[in-house]
C-alpha cells in the first residue's frame, strides 16, 4: 500500500512516496487542532504515559549538565550506560550481553531503524505479524524491503502460531519483526509460545529477528519473556528496548539494542552518519533510570492495570464492541466491525476510519483506526490517561455509538 498523506509541490525524493505520516501522529494533530478551536476533545490516540519522569531520573540529568556532560558522547553510547544496560538485561531478563553487544540510540524508534537498515537489502522479504506497530512497515519500505504480513486474529489473542510462521517463511525471508507486549493489541507471548516460534526459526538460519520489548515493564501477567533467551537464536536476535514507556521518558528520546557484535557495529556505522549518538544528558539520566529505584515504574504499571480493567470491562458492556483483555502495554484494541453499514441518519460508517472520525466529530474523542496497524475491524484506544478522563471518554463513546442504527 503506497500512501502519501502530505502533498509536496516540489519534486522531492521518490522514497517519500514509500512512507506515510503515521496515523497516530495524524490523529493527535487533528485532535490538537480541534482543541485549539475550543472543542473539548479527549485524546485517546497517544502512545505515551501521562506520568512525569521519576524525580531521581530528572535529578540525574540536572547533575549531568552541571558536571559538564554537554559534549558529544561516544556514538554507541557512554560506556557506563552500556554497562548498566548489560546489568539490566542480566537482572531482569537473565540475558548475558557484553557492552560491545549493546548500543544506545535516539529512542527505540531509531534503534529499530538502524537495525532494519543494517539487515534488509532491497527485495528482501520481512515478515510482520498483524496487528503491528505502524513504524515497522514504513521502516522496511524505506529499506526497500518487501513486507509480508502474518495475520494475528482476535480469536488467537492477536498472536501468530508456529504453523503460520513456518508457512510464511520463504528463501527470500530476511527478517521477522514484532513487539511483545504488543502495540496495538497488548498481547504478550508466553515463554512456551516463544519457544514454539524459536523452533521454527532454528530451521531457517537466514532469518533475523527484531524483538521489540519497549513495553516490557508494562506487563500485567507477570514475568517478561524475550526470544533472545533461546541461545541458538541469540546471534540473530536484535533485542530492542528503551526508556520511553517503562520510565515515562518519551521526550528524552533514548532507546537501545542488544545484539551480536557485528550487528551493533553496523548500527554504529549508520548512527555515526545520522546523529553522532544519542543526547548526552539523556544518557546520563538513563543510567539513573536503570540502576535506580524501580518503584515509580511499578506504580505506573499498577495504575495502567486499574485503568485497563475499567476500560475493558466498560468496552465489553457497550453493545456491538468486542474487546479482548490486553496482557501488557496501555492500549485497548476492540473490534468495532459490527458498526460497519450503520448510520446516525447523517453519516454512514463504512469502515474503521469512518468510525474513528465519527467518534472524533460526534463524540469528541480521538482514537486511531485499526487499519493503521493492519487490522481494519478495530480501533485503538490508549488508556495512558487519567481514570477520570477515561470514564468521561467511555461515556461519550457509549452515547456516540448508540446513535448508530
Ligand atoms: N516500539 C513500539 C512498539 C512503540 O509503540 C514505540 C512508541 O510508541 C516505540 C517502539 C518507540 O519508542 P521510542 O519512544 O523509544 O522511540
Amino acid at each position: 500500500m503506497l500512501l502519501t498523506l502530505t502533498a509536496f509541490s516540489m519534486e522531492l525524493a521518490q522514497r517519500l512516496n514509500r512512507v506515510s505520516e503515521p496515523q497516530t501522529i495524524k490523529m493527535a494533530k487533528l485532535s490538537r487542532e480541534l482543541k485549539a478551536k475550543g472543542i473539548n476533545i479527549i485524546d485517546l490516540s497517544l502512545g505515551e504515559p501521562d506520568f512525569r519522569t521519576p524525580q531521581h531520573i530528572c535529578d540525574a540529568a540536572v547533575a549531568a549538565m552541571n558536571e559538564g556532560y554537554t559534549k558529544y558522547p561516544p556514538v554507541a553510547g557512554f560506556a557506563d550506560l552500556r554497562q548498566a544496560i548489560c546489568h539490566k538485561l542480566q537482572r531482569d531478563n537473565n540475558l548475558t550481553y557484553a557492552p560491545e553487544e549493546v548500543m544506545v540510540s535516539t529512542g527505540a524508534k531509531q534503534s529499530l531503524a538502524n537495525a532494519v537498515l543494517s539487515i534488509v537489502n532491497p527485495g528482501d522479504e520481512v515478515l510482520i505479524p498483524t496487528p503491528y506497530w505502524v513504524t515497522y512497515r514504513a521502516q522496511v519500505q524505506l529499506a526497500e524491503g518487501i513486507v509480508k504480513y502474518i495475520p494475528g486474529t482476535i480469536e488467537n489473542d492477536f498472536k501468530i502460531t508456529p504453523q503460520q510462521l513456518e508457512a510464511a517463511i520463504t528463501d527470500k525471508t530476511r527478517l521477522f519483526m514484532y513487539s511483545s507486549p504488543c502495540n496495538p493489541t497488548g498481547s504478550v507471548y508466553s515463554k512456551d509460545e516463544l519457544a514454539a516460534l524459536a523452533e521454527v526459526f532454528k530451521r531457517h538460519p537466514q532469518v533475523f529477528i527484531i524483538s521489540d520489548e519497549i513495553y516490557e515493564y508494562i506487563n500485567y501477567v507477570g514475568h517478561h519473556e524475550s526470544i533472545a533467551q533461546f541461545l541458538e537464536l541469540r546471534d540473530r536476535v536484535v533485542l530492542v528496548n528503551g526508556f520511553s514507556k517503562g520510565f515515562a521518558m518519551t521526550g528524552w528520546r533514548l532507546g537501545y539494542i542488544a545484539a551480536n557484535k557485528e550487528i551493533v557495529a553496523a548500527c554504529e556505522k549508520l548512527q555515526g552518519q545520522f546523529t553522532s549518538g544519542a543526547n548526552s544528558i539523556a544518557e546520563r539520566a538513563g543510567i539513573a533510570a536503570l540502576t535506580g529505584d524501580l518503584t515509580p515504574s511499578k506504580q505506573m504499571t499498577q495504575a495502567f492495570k486499574e485503568r485497563r480493567d475499567y476500560v475493558i470491562s466498560t468496552l465489553q458492556s457497550i453493545p456491538g464492541v468486542k474487546a479482548t483483555m490486553p496482557d501488557g502495554a496501555f492500549y485497548a484494541f476492540p473490534d468495532i466491525s459490527s458498526f460497519f453499514g450503520k448510520s446516525d441518519g447523517e453519516t454512514t460508517i463504512k469502515n474503521d476510519e469512518d468510525l474513528a472520525m465519527f467518534l472524533l466529530h460526534k463524540g469528541n474523542i480521538t482514537t486511531v483506526s485499526g487499519s493503521a496497524f493492519g487490522a481494519d475491524n478495530c480501533i485503538r484506544i490508549s488508556f495512558a490517561t487519567s481514570l477520570d478522563m477515561l470514564k468521561e471518554a467511555l461515556e461519550r463513546m457509549r452515547k456516540t455509538l448508540a446513535l448508530l442504527k
